[in-house]
């Protein structure tokens, strides 16, 4: 008789199901195992034999040939350990007599059958859970967590083998995963208000955040270009459900810690120093495919000060992920997608020495090293950030009255996130203006016959691609979400052009 049971595999981000099949054959006693198993799997014939072998089951007393399906599936990791010993037990049936095929089981097994934690739990809980056909899923009692993040009532947690075949048995029960308890995030210092002045970079990262806009600020060291970047993650509300679950299944397949965010919900904000190879800004490595900073910031801010100095191919492979917020990686045979919809804050100096401004100018640097420094940002780069903010000049004529404060700020985006989830709820994937494409074809998107003449004239007259009229028009949506209006007015177009100075990175 052929068992079936369950389990799954992880490819970058996405998980997918896994089924076991074991049976015995009239053969010399041995366990054969096929199916594209990595090599952490091959050992894990070694130590389901050893463990079972030490609880006291005599096996195997026949050949047991174990599948691995789908066969195109590489599978790699040693979760699979549990599954795998289940079902050979079954397959030698006078061991354990149960129907296993409506059952997912993830779990490495020590020698004496204590269930190990598996990393990277997430999706591959999630994928056994959202199956129709699984009923029951049991995780080690390490992944409790992980296991309470889904809110499911089919998973169960095991701390040894022994208590999942009491359970199969009918003999025992097993504990299901508690419910996290949520606390709302307390603003610690309110940086915000602590940067003097600067209602125009102030007026940027509100409508950034609100939006989902990326946003470039120059200005002088010392400015507050990282003091007001470092606001920003106490400026957003927290994750809704399921963006924490987005956002936790790509913590979930890093290394990195979550606890400050599980807690609380806050969205992520990560702040990598120039010197960061690109693998580990943009995601990669060798065996196994990790996700970079990008995706580590997914949902919330990436914040990359010194913008020109990161590494070419590092600035370079952020084309992809700003414009669609997915990054593709290919490496070494393998291929994986992780999600990367962030709000990029990227700040640099206005030129190499820093002190390049049209009042009061002490710059020291050539025309060649100015320029030098400048081009180290692509046009395509620069093309898809819709904010620029020149903080050392403060005589843009765009200056706003002194009401942008920590709360209003707050609260506006707040207000902005919540008309958005409206707006977009029945187009997957999108959850801000700032990742609409074609933003023409929504509703809310009517510009007024004022807007349409001015930006058919700005078009003329700076020959604009679509795509900077269609980020234009997007900025100029969430700043009428800030203003908390209806319908986009020649108010919010302007704006929208004004946030973005064009003539600090040519050379002068
Ligand atoms: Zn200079």
């Amino acid at each position: 008789m052929v068992i079936k049971t369950f389990s799954s595999a992880v490819e970058g981000f996405q998980g997918a199901k896994v089924q076991i099949e074991a049976i015995s054959l009239n053969a010399l006693p041995n366990i054969y195992m096929t199916g594209l198993p990595g090599e952490v799997v091959k050992e894990s014939r070694e130590r389901v034999i050893a463990c079972l072998v030490n609880l006291g089951f005599d096996i195997p007393t026949s050949k047991i040939l174990v599948h691995l399906s789908p066969a195109n599936i590489k599978k790699t990791g040693s979760h699979y350990d549990l599954a795998i010993a289940l079902a050979v037990l079954s397959a030698e049936s006078r061991m354990l007599q149960c129907n296993l095929s409506k059952t997912g089981f993830l779990g490495e097994l020590s020698l004496d059958g204590t269930l190990r934690p598996v990393r990277g739990a997430l999706p591959l809980i999630e994928v056994l859970v959202a199956d129709p056909t699984i009923q029951i899923v049991i995780i080690p009692k390490g992944n409790t967590r992980e296991g309470s993040i889904l809110k499911s009532e089919k998973i169960r947690v095991a701390e040894t083998i022994e208590q999942v075949l009491l359970f199969l048995r009918e003999q025992d029960t097993l504990e299901t995963c508690p419910a996290l308890a949520y606390q709302t995030a307390k603003v610690k210092n309110n940086i915000f208000d602590q940067v003097r002045g600067q209602t125009i970079a102030k007026r940027a990262v509100q409508i950034a955040l609100a939006g989902r806009h990326h946003l470039l600020l120059v200005g002088k060291p010392g400015v507050g270009k990282s003091m007001i970047s470092s606001a920003a993650v106490e400026l957003l509300p927290p994750l809704c459900h399921e963006e924490f679950i987005e956002v936790m299944k790509v913590y979930s397949s890093s290394a990195v810690e979550t606890d400050s965010f599980i807690e609380t919900k806050q969205r992520p904000y990560r702040s990598p120093h120039h010197t960061i190879s690109s693998s580990a800004l943009l995601g990669g490595g060798g065996g196994t495919l990790w996700p970079g900073e990008i995706s580590l910031a997914h949902h919330g801010v990436l914040f990359l000060d010194e913008f020109p100095e990161f590494r070419r191919d590092a600035i370079e492979g952020l084309r992809e992920p700003l414009q669609s917020g997915v990054l593709h990686l290919n490496r070494i045979g393998k291929s994986a997608s992780f999600p990367a919809r962030m709000t990029l804050i990227a700040a640099m100096n206005p030129c190499p020495c820093g002190m390049l401004s049209t009042r009061d100018n002490r710059c020291r640097c050539s025309p060649e090293k100015k320029a030098q420094y400048r081009k180290k940002l692509s046009t395509p780069i620069l093309d898809r950030i819709g904010l620029m903010v020149n903080m050392s000049e403060q005589n843009l004529g765009l200056e706003r009255p002194s009401d942008i404060d920590f709360s209003t700020v707050r609260e506006s985006i707040e207000y902005a996130f919540e008309k958005q989830a409206h707006r977009y709820k029945k187009l997957p994937g999108i959850f801000g203006n700032g990742m609409v494409p074609n933003c023409r074809n929504l509703e809310d998107f009517h510009l007024d016959h004022k807007s349409e003449d001015w930006l058919k004239v700005k078009q003329k007259e700076f020959g604009l691609s679509l795509r900077r009229i269609g980020q234009l028009i997007n900025i100029a949506r969430t700043i009428a979400d800030v203003e908390r209006k209806e319908n986009i007015s020649l108010d919010h177009v302007l704006e929208s052009w004004g946030l973005r100075c064009f003539d600090f990175y040519q050379p002068s």
